[in-house]
Formats: C-alpha cells, sequence, structure tokens
C-alpha cells in the first residue's frame, strides 16, 4: 500500500512560487526513508482539487492514508468539504523545506514561499475545529527521528487497513460461561471492519481426513528445519500437522488471517492443536484460545503490522509476589515468534479436554520491553487497555511445566500495574508485542475509534478511574 503526499498553498503568490512548492515537495517526498512508500499527489490550490483528491483516496484501496504540508499559507475553508468526507487515516506533517533561517537570502519572498510555521497553523486549526482524528506530527523532515515518527504511524495505518478487511473464523463457541472472551460482532464490523463468523468443528475434522500423507511429510520437514523433537514422537506430531494443514486450508478459502477454537468443543479430534496453532501463528495468522477471537483478532493486526516482529498470544497465569512478576503460557498455544531459544516440541498429558496427549511447542520467552494489549467489549464501545511491560528470563527451570512460557513485570510497578490491569477490566488473555511503540499504539487506537487505556510508568489506579469516568462520558454520546 502507498501513503499520498498532498501539499496545501493557493494562487497568491504566483506561478514562480507554486514551482518552487511542488519541487520542494516532490524533494521532501524523495527524502522521506520510510518502510510504504510515499507519493506526490499534487499542491492543492482550490477546494474542488481537495475535494477530488480525498475522493480519490478514499475509493483507492492501495491508498493507505494521507500527509498532508502547508508550504505556503492555504486558506482551510477549502479543505473543509475535502477533509470531512476523508475516510483514510490522516497525518499532518508539519515540516519546512529548510531547516534554518538564512541570513542574506531572507527577504519577503522567501518569507512567503516558506512559511509552514504560519499555513499549518490554520491547517491544524480546521482539523482541529472538524474534530478531525490525526496525528500532527513536527519536525524538520531529514530528521531521522521525525521520519521514525512517521513510520509509526504508517504502521498503524497498515494495521487499520488490515483491520478493515480481516476475516475471523471461529472454530465453535466461547467457553461456556466466560465473560471477558464474549462481545457484540456486530459492533466490532462496524468499528474494526472483522467478519467474526463460526464453523462447525465437524468440517474441519472432514477436511482434516482429506490431509494427504505428502502434505503431512511436507509440513513434518518444515518442522524438523525450525524446531528440535523425537523421533519417538512422529505419530503424534504428524497428527499436529493433519490438524494445522486442515486449518489452514479453511482460512485460506474463507480469505481469514484469524481463528479461535476452544477444548469444549474437539468433537471428532483427537489432540488439541497445539503445535498446529502455534507454527499457525508464527506464518502471521492470529489465533484465539477458548472461543476468544478477540484476541485472535488483535494478535493478527499486530503480525499485519510488524511481518518480522515477535507477538503471541498470551495469558496471564500465576504469579510470584516475592520476584514481583506474572507468569505468562497457556495450555500450548503461545508463538514461537518470542522464543529466546530454539523451541523443542514435546508430547505430554494434558489435564484440560479429555484428549490424547497433544504435541507443543516449549520454549522460554525472549527478554526485553513489550505491551500486553486486551481488547474489551466496554458495553457499546470496545476498548483497547495496553499495558507496558518488562520481559525477563525465568528466574528457574520449571522442569514440570512443559510448556511455553514467559515472565514479566508490568507497569507502572507490580502491585500498581496488577490494580491498574483490573480496574480498566484487562482480560486474561492477552496479545503481547514487543514490537509497538506508544505512539503507533495511540495512531491505531485513533484512526479505529475506539478507546485507548494506556498503563505506563505514569500510570496511577487513582488517575486510572477518573480516565475510565471520563470515557464513559466521551464514549456514552
Ligand atoms: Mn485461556
Amino acid at each position: 500500500m502507498k501513503f499520498w503526499f498532498v501539499t496545501g498553498s493557493q494562487f497568491l503568490y504566483g506561478e514562480e512560487t507554486l514551482k518552487q512548492v511542488e519541487k520542494n515537495s516532490k524533494k521532501i517526498v524523495r527524502g522521506l526513508k520510510l518502510p510504504f512508500p510515499v507519493e506526490y499527489k499534487l499542491t492543492a490550490k482550490t477546494e474542488a482539487e481537495i475535494e477530488k483528491v480525498m475522493k480519490q483516496a478514499n475509493f483507492d484501496d492501495d491508498c493507505a492514508g494521507i500527509i498532508t504540508f502547508c508550504h505556503t499559507f492555504s486558506p482551510s475553508k477549502m479543505w473543509i468539504n475535502g477533509l470531512a468526507l476523508l475516510q483514510k487515516p490522516w497525518l499532518h506533517f508539519h515540516t519546512q523545506f529548510n531547516e534554518s533561517i538564512p541570513n542574506e537570502e531572507i527577504d519577503m519572498d522567501y518569507m512567503n514561499l516558506h512559511q509552514s510555521a504560519h499555513g499549518d497553523r490554520e491547517h491544524g486549526f480546521i482539523g482541529a475545529r472538524l474534530r478531525a482524528p490525526r496525528a500532527v506530527v513536527a519536525g524538520y523532515w531529514k530528521d531521522p527521528a521525525v521520519q521514525a515518527r512517521i513510520a509509526d504511524w504508517q504502521r498503524a495505518a497498515i494495521g487499520a487497513a488490515f483491520s478493515r478487511s480481516l476475516k475471523i473464523v471461529r472454530f465453535g463457541d466461547n467457553m461456556r460461561e466466560v465473560a471477558v472472551t464474549e462481545g457484540d460482532k456486530v459492533e466490532v464490523q462496524l468499528r474494526l471492519g472483522w467478519q467474526v463468523n463460526t464453523w462447525p468443528v465437524g468440517d474441519l475434522v472432514e477436511e482434516m481426513n482429506k490431509v494427504t500423507k505428502a502434505e503431512i511429510d511436507k509440513l513434518m520437514k518444515e518442522y524438523a528445519e525450525l524446531y528440535d523433537f523425537d523421533k519417538k514422537d512422529n505419530e503424534t506430531i504428524r497428527y499436529q500437522a493433519r490438524e494445522e494443514i486442515a486449518i489452514e486450508k479453511i482460512l485460506v478459502r474463507e480469505g481469514a488471517m484469524a481463528f479461535s477454537n476452544t477444548f469444549q468443543d474437539l468433537h471428532g479430534m483427537k489432540q488439541l492443536p497445539g503445535l498446529a496453532a502455534q507454527h499457525l501463528m508464527s506464518k502471521g495468522y492470529g489465533f484465539g484460545a477458548e472461543g476468544d477471537w478477540k484476541t485472535a483478532g488483535m494478535t493478527a493486526i499486530i503480525k499485519a503490522m510488524y511481518p518480522d516482529g515477535a507477538a503471541s498470544f498470551m495469558e496471564d497465569y500465576t504469579y510470584d509476589y516475592k520476584h514481583e512478576l506474572i507468569l505468562g503460557a497457556h495450555m500450548l498455544e503461545v508463538c514461537p515468534t518470542i522464543a529466546a531459544d530454539r523451541p523443542r516440541i514435546e508430547v505430554h498429558h494434558l489435564g484440560i479436554g479429555g484428549k490424547e496427549p497433544p504435541a507443543r511447542l516449549v520454549f522460554e520467552g525472549r527478554e526485553g520491553k513489550a505491551k500486553a494489549l486486551s481488547l474489551i467489549d466496554a458495553g457499546g464501545r470496545l476498548r483497547l487497555i495496553a499495558q507496558d511491560v518488562t520481559c525477563e528470563k525465568p528466574f528457574q527451570d520449571m522442569p514440570n511445566l512443559p510448556v511455553a512460557r514467559a515472565m514479566w513485570r508490568p507497569e507502572p510497578s507490580f502491585l500498581k500495574g496488577l490494580e491498574c490491569w483490573l480496574i480498566a477490566g484487562g482480560a486474561h488473555h492477552t496479545v503481547l508485542t514487543f514490537d509497538l511503540t506508544a505512539d503507533t499504539l495511540r495512531d491505531l487506537a485513533r484512526i479505529l475509534g475506539i478507546e485507548l487505556v494506556e498503563i505506563d510508568s505514569s500510570a496511577s489506579p487513582e488517575k486510572l478511574e477518573r480516565e475510565l469516568m471520563l470515557g464513559d462520558l466521551i464514549y456514552s454520546r
């Protein structure tokens, strides 16, 4: 996908100035080293031009968002109709062609040409007046830190575009009686674009029965390249391969990039998909256990934003109050992209679900700064809760816990972090992501139009309670 660059100007300063504005704008666009391409579209001088380009942006599937910058003053009443129509993410880039003010060269002509300090204020006003969701980024266009900020926004815009077309396949319903994994699928489609629908587990079993020996052999080779395992476990692992192939065939057939399942509905299956779900996640599919399609969808979005990143479906399990750490794991389904070392496939008894011992990847999670994300249905609105965490190498080897696991400490401190999470209503299921920045997170929530609760080093339960009360006012409109 591409981003469109639109420069604001007007006829007041004459043809020569407009030519220079266009030349400089193209130079700025060429100088932006970003993860996704930016294309210079036009120097807008009239209401009609602006309305036209906004309509084109809306209908162009390859346009992920627009970046505007006012090289000169660009009277904002001519932007109203166009911006009011705009449905794509918008970034107002408050830059300037020259970094410094030249002593000799500067005269009134120079001032009229290089006046984003002036024109971008008019542009900022109309954005604020329209209550238009937008990212405002100030800084010199050659500055790598400024470009990194635009790159952050691009990631969010790409994530939002992915979200708009995301399909989620549910195998079976949500786990019985669980509240936090429920949600309004109509609201989710309206807000986020997700199409969340169900397929019978029987269809999956039928698909599993059609998987050939050759297909399984091929996937077993891939497993052997990526993971260590004992030959004695071959048959059990081959069964996971059969499950993975069948699940992926249905996902591909339906154009879906995420799925959920539940241990309560595995009718006709011998093993809970463990390795199968883990390896699918590593290929970019979102996953949620116990029917948790919201976490499946969020996992898929994060993976689409960071295709080479580290992100997994995760679950808060057990605390160590002494070391102030949360132990995160799941019955099986943790993505190997967060592994510190080469994972091992092992087969062990699983006390839940009443099925045969399943094959799963076992590993320890990597160290580093990360975020835990939880999307909840707060009743009439969606709330995205994001907590800053620091992942650490587990301080003991836990030899009788043969699952993938991670340990982390939440911000602002262990106990205050737990209190904040519970006050906000965060789930026990999360997406653990090592790549998402605070700026990208805010951009994403703004573009999607959902409530964002950030629990970072400056958070406190007291502030959070007031913030949530304000949220009730804002989102009850
Ligand atoms: Mn769970």
